[in-house]
């Protein structure tokens, strides 16, 4: 069942959704409650509270070829403030892949001196270390985080459409699975902000690719014009959860569209050509 995008969406939709608005300092995110019940740290962004000038005030948490270090890093740092105590934040540089990054310790996720952006080539990172967040960077790509109650083990995926191809939110189950023996029926999983089936439409191109890997390919997309087709990328991910083992009453969906809501989100398809650059939200998941 497609979940009904709407633009406005509003707190009691959020909340029976399993979603709840954190705000300090003006700085505000989504956080999954079951998901924090089962011990997890989480969060996704928004753009509001920070001091990029995308226009004013944004909190652009990530893409140092669009804002300035500076601003960015002051923008992580008012972001992280949302969630107590202390944390490394361990990302990837990502290539819209289903590569991942095992994060074993803390240490192993610290930066090194100077380091400016990520060095690891990735969408997926798993880690069942304490004192981590796991991030992600999108804008309208899809943000899923999940945590295992069970082994305290976490994963952040990053799935635009060639993610969603590429199959990575299974790989991050099965990586789960290898690195710590996580069963996927154990798992939470929520699932963020993201271009939704009311505004994403795509070529022939991305249609061609899914209709022919997937046997149930055709369901995702709903004909526009010509050619083109609105994708629901959120049910192809649901779907691959799912098929994956996921017991589908532990997956929680944000019913907001970034591209509906660009007055709360960072959407690289409304703005780009807008503005010419874009900033990033992110989505991060870890324990104590
Ligand atoms: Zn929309």
């Amino acid at each position: 069942m497609s979940i009904p995008m709407e633009r406005i969406t509003s707190d009691d939709q959020l909340n029976e959704a399993g979603f709840y608005w954190r705000e300090t300092e003006g700085v505000r995110a989504l956080v999954c409650a079951p998901l924090e019940a089962d011990g997890f740290v989480n969060g996704f962004s928004t753009r509001l509270g920070g001091v990029s000038e995308m226009p004013a005030s944004a909190l652009s948490l990530a893409g140092f070829n669009d804002d300035a270090a500076e601003n960015i890093l002051e923008n992580r740092r008012r972001f992280l403030k949302l969630f107590q105590g202390e944390w490394i934040l361990a990302g990837c540089w990502q290539v819209h892949s289903a590569d991942v990054r095992v994060i074993h310790t803390a240490e192993d996720a610290r930066p090194a001196e100077n380091q400016r952006g990520e060095t690891v080539f990735c969408d997926v990172i798993v880690s069942n270390a304490s004192g981590v967040l796991a991030g992600v960077k999108t804008a309208d790509c899809v943000p899923i985080l999940l945590g295992d109650p069970v082994t305290g083990a976490f994963a952040a995926v990053h799935a635009g459409w060639r993610g969603t191809l590429a199959t990575a939110a299974i790989i991050a189950v099965k990586r789960l699975a290898e690195e710590y023996e996580v069963r996927p029926q154990d798992l939470r999983v929520a699932i963020g902000a993201s271009a939704g089936a009311c505004c994403y439409e795509v070529g022939s191109d991305v249609i061609d690719e899914f209709t022919s890997r997937f046997v149930d390919g055709p369901k995702l997309f709903t004909p526009t014009r010509p050619g083109h087709a609105l994708v629901d990328l959120l049910q192809a991910n649901r779907d691959q959860l799912v098929s994956a083992g996921v017991n589908p009453e532990r997956i929680h969906t944000a019913p907001i569209c970034t591209m509906c809501r660009t007055d709360l989100f960072f959407s690289y398809r409304k703005e780009k050509s807008l503005h010419g650059k874009v900033g990033r939200l992110m989505a991060v998941v870890g324990r104590q």
